[in-house]
This record gives structure tokens, C-alpha cells and sequence, in this order.
């Protein structure tokens, strides 16, 4: 079952939180036009506490996961683990967002994020450098330790 809004903020402790913005005042993705901590908190603290809404969902795929809020945080909140939290239950509910579900794919079945391929290698070698090489063995062990986590990318 599904996390709600009030599972985030009591598993978080995000209600106290204090409202000082610090967090807001290093988040890289807030200030290039992504997410802002303290919106996502306010949005868990103030919305229905039953559910977790679609559009918070989404807003937490634009997190860089850098943990500046957390380290500036006075209340000591693991405000980036909230935020990973709900990209757990996006994973589940289908609100993944199609570039990072195109991403675990590959991961998944190559050892990847980004597929290589012949164009991939082309400007490789326009540049001098050498063919990226098959990941071998460490990829077999990913896709192991991938199908154990129950990841299923749908
Ligand atoms: S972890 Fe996410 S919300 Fe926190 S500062 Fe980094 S980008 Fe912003
Ligand atoms: S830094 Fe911590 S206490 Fe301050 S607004 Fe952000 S989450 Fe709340």
C-alpha cells in the first residue's frame, strides 16, 4: 500500500520543521527552475494528509538528491530521504517520469543509465578515445542485485 502525505511527515518528523529557509537557500534545483525543499515540505504539511498528490510526486523527480538541504538543516530533518520517499511510491503508483524510467531500463539491462551505442563510440573515437568496454561480470552482478530489489520498470 501506498505511503500517504502524513506517513512522509511522521516517518520525517517534518513537523518540526521551522520554516527558516535555509534549505531553500542552497537547493541547486530550486534555483535552476527544478524543486524547492521547503515547497515540498509545506505541500506535505498542508495538503490532504490521506494521500500524496500526483503533481508532489512528480516534483520530487527534480531533486538532484545532493543533500545540501539536509546538511543546512537546524532541525537535523532528512528532508532529501522524505523526498526519495516519494519517488518510491511514484515508482509504484506509474507517475515515474519517461526519461528516468527510460533510464532504469537501461540500467537494468545494460549496467547503464545511458545505452552505448555506434554513435556513442563514433565521437569517441572523433575524440581519441577508446571504445567504452563491456561491463562484463559487474553487470551480470547489477542485474542480480536489480531483479532482488522487485524493480520493476512498468
Ligand atoms: S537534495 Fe534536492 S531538495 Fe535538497 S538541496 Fe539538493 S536538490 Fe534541493
Ligand atoms: S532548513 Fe529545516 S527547519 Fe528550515 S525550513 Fe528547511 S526543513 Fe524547515
Amino acid at each position: 500500500m501506498s505511503q500517504t502525505a502524513g506517513d512522509v511527515a511522521s516517518l520525517y518528523s517534518l513537523s518540526s520543521c521551522i520554516g527558516c529557509g535555509k534549505c531553500d537557500s542552497v537547493c541547486p534545483s530550486g534555483r535552476n527552475g527544478g524543486v524547492y525543499p521547503y515547497d515540498i515540505i509545506s505541500a506535505i504539511l498542508d495538503g490532504d494528509p490521506s494521500t500524496v498528490t500526483s503533481d508532489l510526486q512528480i516534483d520530487a523527480w527534480k531533486c538532484l538528491m545532493c543533500h545540501r538541504c539536509a546538511m543546512a538543516c537546524p532541525r537535523d530533518l532528512d528532508i532529501t530521504g522524505a523526498i526519495r520517499s516519494l519517488r518510491y511510491d511514484s515508482v509504484s503508483s506509474g507517475e515515474m517520469p519517461k526519461r528516468f524510467r527510460t533510464a532504469s531500463a537501461a540500467l537494468a539491462a545494460e549496467g547503464r543509465a545511458f545505452p552505448v551505442n555506434d554513435i556513442v563510440n563514433q565521437r569517441r573515437q572523433d575524440l581519441g578515445l577508446d571504445k567504452i568496454p563491456d561491463g562484463g561480470q559487474s553487470v551480470n552482478e547489477l542485474k542480480i542485485i536489480i531483479s532482488r530489489t522487485g524493480f520493476r520498470n512498468e
